[in-house]
């Protein structure tokens, strides 16, 4: 027999863990909305093209990351590999840059990459991300970064470093890139193939390149972009930087962090957590004020970030096992008492909001007892042949043992008093 098994890099996950997932997911809409963000959610797949030319050809995740595929009308399609460029397209398409001047939007996602799986580092992962388009000025990215930093607050975490950089405006690039190369180009054959590569198409990328090597010819050779920044981009550095400075959130200049996307702009920042270990990075964002009109809109400036959700749930210490929520398992002998219960299931569920769970398998008294007993319910009702004919339902208390017989129209009461 041919045994399946799930795709290398993705996970299946079981109602325990998704506990975890449903608090994570509530609390991060409650804080979203907190800050006025609405939530958007656009399909798990899109042209290729768009990615191609929102991220860039000679990014790690254009070049060898995507899951792209020709589909039967001769179409190039790639499952979602991050989510800004899918909202900007939803942003463009549906012009709402005519409904209002900024649009403050929020998404909780799945997105897939190719890449080599390890902890934190899956194949198919969660993002929550924003994405605030409209406004160009220093404000706008420290409520982006605030934002950020007071969710991960908000889980209790505590070891965060957060890191922020300006990388200015395109029109800086090529005078920069060309230094870049200059700098460089003497150094070509220490360099990893990807890197030498990435020297001659995109020399921006280099930074994101891992090798120790590489990192070290950086560190020692190049000039950073920030260097290069103009005296408007620097004031809306020194801006941000004030800002946060006020908002006492603790931060670090650093000068090599150009995130792995082309179409960042200006502001570039992420998130990292000492308790992750080599996987540490909890989030990033910049601004990407070229983006829109990029992919065919109105010049728009934007800021935004994305977040894993995997990592998260590592930072706060794992899934944890939450405590049963079930309140009442109901036992039934019979099939005219189960048909009974199941009224009754629905009435608590209705008028008490009483998690209930009701007895399918037919099994005997002493099993369902024991069934209750695993999933952890407060209470079991117990529906028997007598209890039937005299209108009676027994109810036990689990954890107490204690039995009490009542009238079965008295135990929407019961529970209604017990919660
Ligand atoms: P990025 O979209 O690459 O800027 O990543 C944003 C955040 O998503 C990172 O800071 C991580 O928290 C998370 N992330 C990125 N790649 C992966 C992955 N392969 N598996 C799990 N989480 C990831």
């Amino acid at each position: 027999m041919v045994q399946f098994r799930n795709i290398k890099g993705t996970h299946d996950l079981f109602p325990e863990e998704l506990k975890t997932w449903q608090m994570i997911e509530k609390k991060i809409h409650e804080i979203m909305q907190k800050y006025g963000y609405g939530e958007i959610r656009t399909p798990v797949f899109e042209n290729t093209e768009l990615f191609v030319r929102g991220i860039g050809t000679d990014t790690d995740i254009v070049n060898k990351e995507m899951y792209s595929w020709i589909d039967q009308g001769g179409n190039s399609l790639t499952l979602k590999p991050e989510l800004t460029a899918p909202v900007i397209r939803a942003y463009v398409q549906n012009q709402l840059n005519k409904q209002h001047p900024i649009h403050r939007l929020y998404y909780f996602d799945t997105l897939f990459r190719r890449e080599r799986p390890q902890k934190g580092r899956q194949r198919q992962f969660y993002q929550f991300g924003v994405e605030a388009i409209g406004s160009p000025y220093p404000e706008q990215d420290v409520e982006i970064i605030s934002l950020a930093y007071g969710i991960y607050k908000n889980f209790g975490i505590e070891k965060m470093e957060v890191k922020i950089n300006s990388i200015g405006s395109s029109e800086i690039r090529p005078t920069y890139l060309a230094l870049l190369k200059k700098s460089l180009q003497k150094y070509i054959d220490d360099f990893c193939n990807s890197c030498k590569l990435r020297l001659q198409n995109n020399a921006l990328r280099l930074f994101d390149c891992k090798n120790s090597q590489c990192q070290e010819i950086l560190m020692e050779k190049a000039p950073y972009i920030f260097d290069s920044i103009s005296s408007d981009d620097h004031a809306h550095f020194i801006d941000i930087t004030r800002r946060l400075d006020e908002m006492d959130i603790p931060y670090v200049h650093d000068k090599s962090l150009v995130r792995g996307l082309d179409y960042y702009t200006h502001t570039t920042f992420e998130i990292s957590s000492s308790s992750l270990g080599s996987q540490d990075a909890l989030c990033g964002g910049g601004r990407y004020n070229d983006l829109i009109q990029q992919i065919g809109g109105k010049s728009t400036p934007a800021v935004g970030f994305a977040a894993g959700v995997e990592r998260l749930i590592l930072a706060i210490g794992g899934m944890k096992t939450l405590e049963s929520s079930i309140d009442i398992y109901l036992i039934t002998i019979g099939n005219e008492a189960n048909a009974m219960a199941s009224n009754i299931a629905n009435e608590l569920r209705e008028k008490n909001d009483n998690i209930v769970i009701l007895e399918t398998l037919r099994r005997s008294m002493k099993s369902q007892m024991r069934e209750a007993n695993r999933c952890g319910a407060k209470h079991a009702i117990i529906i028997g042949e007598e209890e039937l004919a005299n209108g009676m339902v027994i109810i036990k208390d689990m954890k107490t043992s204690k039995q009490v017989e009542l009238p079965s129209s008295d135990i929407i009461k019961f529970f209604n008093s017990k919660s």
